[in-house]
């Protein structure tokens, strides 16, 4: 079992003690390296740090004006939409009273256990595979004033260390697709008090279309993950003591993040793919909130 401490050395030669696999060393390389200005610009307008999409109705007219403004609106707006996403995920793990204890599953910067925190007032662990990233949320949650009730920690969200029963509520935004979901749901059913809420906002690709599209296979590749398809959400949470009680399809709130996002100086490469699956019908986004029974 982990200690409590805050972060672990990090190697990359196997012996590293949370992270257990080839894949899981490459998955922290990505992170650990990771500087897109599309996350650290955005993080920025107020100190909350989302590696996650948007939703809603953007504010289209960010694309026009004076050039010399324009930057600064489009981040704007575009941190906007992934606020949004993280209320949105935030509104459906709650009541949480403030004596509570929520765990952020693979909570990249940091950003939405600082929303939680500040929604609910409770304590919030969070853990990434990265030790970059869980440094900087640390730093982040002390500029905030929260470091007594928000911590960020190395490890890995197969094999927590955190004791059993211990959280009224957990959720994976974003991060289901680098693991086995019936290995992930097994540790948050441990993990959850019997009531507790478990709640992740995912991209999933779509059974109906068949096997992952073009599209889909891109977006595997870009982010070094593996999209699951949402049967396997279903199957492997009825496995787990997991009881959905919400099934939100995000689908065509997110379409229009993407499309701002390709006209802005913030893009990546992997947007067409993103617009081009969510466009075709193989890929969807998906809220998904269960009780532990
Ligand atoms: N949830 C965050 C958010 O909404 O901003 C970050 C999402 S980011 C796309 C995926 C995160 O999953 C990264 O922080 C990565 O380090 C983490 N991750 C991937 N595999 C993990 C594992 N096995 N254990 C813990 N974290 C993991």
């Amino acid at each position: 079992m982990l200690s409590e401490k805050t972060t672990l050395p990090s190697q990359a030669n196997g012996t590293d003690p949370v992270r257990t696999s080839p894949y899981q060393d490459s998955v922290a390389a990505y992170w650990n390296a990771e500087r897109n200005p599309v996350n650290l610009r955005l993080g920025e307008v107020d100190g909350f740090y989302h590696h996650h999409y948007g939703i809603g109705e953007p504010d289209w007219s960010v694309l026009e004006g004076p050039q010399d403004t324009r930057e600064e609106r489009t981040v704007r707006e575009l941190h906007r939409l992934e606020s949004v996403q993280a209320q949105l995920l935030a509104d459906h793990l709650g009541p949480i009273p403030a004596d509570g204890r929520l765990l952020d599953a693979g909570c990249g910067r940091g950003g939405g256990s600082l929303v939680a925190n500040r929604r609910f007032g409770c304590r919030v662990d969070g853990i990434s595979i990265s030790s970059h990233q869980v440094d900087f949320a640390n730093q982040q949650a002390k500029e905030h004033g929260v470091d007594d009730k928000v911590r960020f920690h190395l490890r890995n969200m197969l094999d927590t260390g955190f004791e059993t029963a211990a959280f009224d509520g957990i959720w994976n935004n974003e991060s289901t697709m680098y693991v086995e979901l019936g290995l992930l749901f097994a540790e948050h059913a441990r993990q959850l008090k019997r009531g507790g809420r478990y709640v992740t906002i995912t991209g999933c690709y779509n059974d109906t279309y068949g096997l992952p599209s073009r599209a889909v296979s891109e977006i595997n590749a870009h982010y070094i993950c593996d999209i699951h398809p949402r049967s396997t959400y279903f199957k492997e949470m009825a496995a787990n003591r997991l009881v959905p009680v919400s099934v939100i399809d995000l689908t065509a709130a997110t379409l229009p993040y993407w499309e701002l996002r390709a006209r802005t100086h913030l893009t990546t490469g992997i947007e067409k793919s993103f617009i081009d699956a969510y466009k075709d019908g193989s890929f969807q986004y998906l809220l998904i909130a269960a009780d532990r029974i």
